[in-house]
């Protein structure tokens, strides 16, 4: 139990994390906390000036941060690291709060942040670019990675830290100053990570330039000052697939780049030969976890007919049974959606499929204090076929299931919606695994193999096909995005031989 009401647990941990935005401004952005529906803190907004501001301070830190050699940026990060384990858990309850997350996943929010700061210390020593081979003789070729400018960065509620550093880490070891614009329903984590990260800055040094790392607060208008700006090189958004329509043309119109991570509408597949104690635990955290606000949550299933019947009715079970409360007073497994509109979504896509023949299961709403706040029991919604609200992505805890014969068939089924993120498999036949695995398989970003769709680990580059945007972040070659390349060509010979032979003899 709080022993403290949540306003106020809201503000100590904010002073915690040392963060000083004011947190009662007349007239200021409400902070609905999910956990109760209830307003936390009223925060000044940035105007579109204010961007322009910000955007300039950023520009300016960028001629000085290029300049910082890359292993002494990654020293940065490390700090950043070090100071990121001492206040895991003010943040974490910070991700709770906002985003009405279990603890547990709230410290695994903060952990991912660590696990990709590692990552990117590790990095700034590994800058690599190739030595070419190249066919004139007494020349050498090679490719060098230059930083390429301001990121701008713009993050969703349901994730309201961790993206943001998977960008971040990689962005400042890379030479590039950052611009955050966080969801306007979770902009405190968003401060207080820019506290913890303004302490490594002071252990850092005089060698950090000022506007290094800056949070723009409030709504989409931030969001487009950013998109729209030419001095902003790399816009990485993460959110709807909506919003990714409106940002990456924009982008692309002023030919800056973009990283884009949206909507998914991931599906898992069960087959005969399918470990069914495993599947049904991964399904059931990958479907009801997070109460279905990740990209990644599961929310199509194809069970084979043969076993329809032995993993169905478990999954009901579970979904019965699962625990759904206040996730900072109770050990409940699912809390809250984060609004009403999030509740509103979830009814008509439910109505949509009973519509269509569904037998939905759960779905409804759970009293859990007060009105204000949304809790639901997780739905399963058993489909005759894919057709309505299954082929898009409602951000709630449904799990469309359907039955399938023929594996080839259940292949073109799974690829046949227009999220491409996450994917799984639960099988134990090498042929299957392999061909769900191959170039006539998953056609998304993650295909994994006995696990559920979520829960992804730094190490991996992370982002979806198709209307998910196609953006790759955190982990494998993925810094690449936040660097420009030179194609070097040096000639330590006394002859000026041409390519391809051409002569050009004055
Ligand atoms: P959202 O699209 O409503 O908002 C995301 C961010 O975009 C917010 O900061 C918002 O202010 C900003 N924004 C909105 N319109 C904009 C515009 N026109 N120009 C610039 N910025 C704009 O998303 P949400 O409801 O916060 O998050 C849920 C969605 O995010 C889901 O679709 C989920 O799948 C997706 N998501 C994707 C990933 C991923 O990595 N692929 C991760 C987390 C969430």
């Amino acid at each position: 139990m709080l022993t403290k009401p949540l306003d106020i647990v809201t503000r100590d941990t904010m002073q915690a994390c040392g963060a000083t935005a004011a947190l009662d401004v007349a007239g200021g952005m409400a902070v609905i906390s999910p956990v109760t529906g209830t307003a936390v803190a009223s925060l000044a907004t940035h105007s579109a000036g204010d961007a322009a501001t910000a955007i300039d301070l950023a520009a300016s830190a960028f001629r000085t941060w290029r300049m910082v050699p890359a292993p002494r940026r990654g020293e940065l990060v490390r700090l950043y690291a070090e100071e990121l384990r001492k206040s895991k858990e003010d943040l974490g309850r910070m991700v709770s709060i906002e985003a009405g997350k279990s603890p547990s996943e709230g410290l695994g929010e903060v952990q991912e942040m660590i696990d990709i700061c590692d990552f990117a210390v590790g990095l700034s020593r590994q800058l690599y670019g190739l030595t070419i081979a190249t066919e004139r003789p007494g020349h050498r070729m090679m490719e060098t990675w230059h930083p390429l400018g301001v990121v701008g960065i713009i993050t969703a509620f349901n994730f309201p830290c961790a993206p943001w550093c998977w960008n971040a880490a990689l962005a400042l070891v890379c030479g590039d100053p950052v611009l955050w614009k966080p969801s306007e329903k979770t902009p405190l984590t968003a401060l207080a990570c820019q506290a913890v990260l303004e302490r490594a800055i002071a252990r850092f040094g005089s060698d950090a330039p000022e506007g290094l790392s800056q949070v723009l607060v409030g709504g989409p208008e931030l969001g487009e000052a950013l998109t729209d700006s030419s001095r902003v090189a790399l816009i990485s958004a993460t959110g709807s697939t909506r919003m990714g329509r409106i940002v990456g043309p924009r982008v692309a119109a002023r030919f800056g780049k973009c990283i884009l991570e949206l909507g998914g509408n991931n599906a898992g597949i069960v087959c005969p030969s399918a470990d069914m104690d495993m599947a049904l635990r991964a399904i059931a955290f990958g479907a009801m976890g997070t109460a279905g606000q990740r990209c990644t949550t599961m929310r199509r299933l194809f069970v084979h007919e043969s076993v329809y019947d032995q993993i169905v009715p478990a999954l009901k079970k579970a979904y019965a049974s699962v625990t759904v409360g206040n996730p900072l007073e109770t050990s409940a497994l699912v809390g809250p959606l984060i609004d009403a509109s999030a509740y509103e979504s979830m009814q008509a896509a439910l109505a949509e499929a009973a519509g269509l023949g569904g037998t939905v299961h759960g779905g409804g709403r759970e009293e859990v204090g007060a009105d204000s706040a949304f809790y639901v029991r997780p739905a399963l919604v058993e489909m005759p076929e894919q057709a309505g609200p299954v082929l898009r992505e409602t951000f709630a805890p449904i799990l469309y299931v359907m039955k399938y014969g023929d594996f080839d068939e259940v292949l073109e089924q799974h690829n046949a919606v227009g999220g491409g993120l996450s994917s799984s498999i639960f099988t134990t036949d090498m042929r299957e695994m392999e061909h769900f695995l191959s170039a006539r398989g998953s056609d998304c970003g993650i295909a994994n193999v006995n696990i559920g769709t979520s829960g992804a680990e730094i190490g991996g580059a992370f982002g979806g096909e198709k209307e998910t945007g196609g953006g790759r972040e955190s982990g494998s070659d993925a810094w690449r995005a936040y660097m420009r390349r030179a194609t070097n060509t040096i000639n330590y010979s006394t002859e000026l031989p041409l390519a391809q032979g051409v002569t050009f003899d004055i």
